[in-house]
C-alpha cells in the first residue's frame, strides 16, 4: 500500500510533508504541478497526513473519488505500474 498525494498540494508544494517523513519516500521536482509520494518507499506510517495544511494526503484505499486520477500520477510519475 501507499499513499497518495492530490490536487489540493498544485500551487502550494511547501514540502511541510517532506519534513516529517521517516523514509524520505517524498519527492518534489521543480517541473511537476504537486510533490509526489514513491508507492514502493512509502510504509503507511500516516505522518504526512496531518502535517499538510491543506489536506492533499490520504492513504491509497481512502482517495476521494473526485482525485481518483492522482493514484496513476504518484505511480506513473516513478515509472511504476498504477493498481
Ligand atoms: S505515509 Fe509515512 S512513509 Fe508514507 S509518505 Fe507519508 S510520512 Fe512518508
Ligand atoms: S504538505 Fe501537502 S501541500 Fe505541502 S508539499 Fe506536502 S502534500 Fe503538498
Amino acid at each position: 500500500m501507499t499513499h497518495i498525494i492530490a490536487e489540493p498540494c498544485v500551487g502550494v508544494k511547501d514540502k511541510a510533508c517532506v519534513d516529517v517523513c521517516p523514509v524520505d519516500c517524498i519527492y518534489d521536482n521543480d517541473d511537476w504541478e504537486a510533490l509526489f509520494i514513491q508507492p514502493e518507499e512509502c510504509i503507511d506510517c500516516g505522518l504526512c497526513i496531518d502535517a499538510c495544511p491543506v489536506q492533499a494526503i490520504f492513504p491509497l484505499e481512502e482517495v476521494p473519488e473526485k482525485w481518483n486520477s492522482w493514484i496513476a500520477k504518484n505511480y506513473v510519475i516513478f515509472d511504476l505500474e498504477a493498481p
